[in-house]
């Protein structure tokens, strides 16, 4: 595996490739990233997976500077899944100058849910994936709906700027107790972990809920995401939010599209101590 920091570098190296296949992450690689580089590889060739945590998606008070960096137990996963290149810049690489240029997506899709909570996340999310696509000009570029409303967003990106990149979805890839794989885990306590699966249990009761509403049309949406809220803080957490919504532009769903069939996803967003956790499920 060839591991390149310069843009450069990487292009010289990506000459004559116009069928690879792109994977970013921020490092601290578990069995969920490494599910998405076999994906890529099902999809093109050569694989070339990105790690870069990127300042401009954390907000002031957040983790950046205590994100888990793994370089090198990262760079020994990546070369036994066949990654062909890892490009991996330093913030001096990939923003030479401070980046003023940068990408907001739409108000609806991008303040909503995470964007709420994490004001001008999705700014910096889609401002470095659009740079990373324009450094490695990939064909296809694959993204976990462990981050649902991400993948959304790159998406309907990729959409609006013609950008010739086929976006791939992965499925959330779990530990056997249900918690979703996340480099953010390494935060919990041992208590804390043992709670963690709770996230996904609560859920699973929602989804059984709103199934129930379809069939009985018993209580409302809303009335379901507040009782989830209250027992999950009942438990010790501190919700954000639990939302059943639309898969197919996370707007906020009603009774009426529930018994029309329309595929809803439930998105929750939990802090567990100082851990914040997010998970997904659709219905
Ligand atoms: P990150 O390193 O957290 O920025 O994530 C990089 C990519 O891995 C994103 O597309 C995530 O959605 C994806 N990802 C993170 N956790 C998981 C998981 N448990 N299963 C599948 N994909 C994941």
């Amino acid at each position: 595996m060839k591991i390149i920091s310069d843009i450069q570098e990487l292009r010289d190296h990506l000459r004559g490739q116009n069928r690879a296949s792109f994977v970013p992450t921020m490092g601290n690689l578990h069995e969920g990233h490494l599910s998405l580089m076999r994906l890529a590889r099902q999809h093109g060739d050569p694989v070339v997976a990105s790690i870069f945590v990127n300042r401009l998606q954390f907000g002031p008070n957040e983790d950046f500077d205590s994100y888990p960096r793994t370089m090198q137990a990262d760079i020994e996963k990546l070369e036994k899944e066949g990654v062909y290149i890892l490009f991996a810049p330093t913030e001096r690489d990939l923003y030479p100058q401070p980046q003023e240029y940068r990408v907001d997506p739409p108000q609806q899709l991008g303040d909503i849910l995470e964007g709420e909570f994490r004001p001008g996340f999705f700014k910096g999310v889609c401002t470095v994936v659009l740079k990373l696509f324009s450094c490695v000009q990939p064909k296809v570029a694959v993204f976990g709906k462990k981050d649902y409303q991400q993948l959304m967003i790159i998406r309907r990106m990729a959409n609006q700027f013609a950008l010739p990149v086929d976006i791939i979805p992965g499925e959330t890839i779990r530990a056997e107790d249900g918690l979703a794989l996340s480099s953010r885990n390494s935060y919990l306590s041992v208590e804390e972990r043992a709670e963690a699966p709770e996230l996904q249990k609560a859920l699973k009761a929602v989804r059984e809920r709103v199934i129930q509403l379809r069939d009985r049309n018993t209580q409302s949406i809303s009335e379901i995401e507040k009782e989830a809220i209250d027992s999950l803080a009942k438990r010790g957490w501190q919700p954000d939010y639990i939302a059943i919504r639309q898969q197919s532009d996370l707007a906020p769903a009603s009774n009426e599209q529930l018994q029309a069939g329309k595929p809803l996803v439930i998105l929750t967003a939990a802090k567990l101590g100082k851990t914040r956790l997010i998970d997904n499920l659709e219905i």
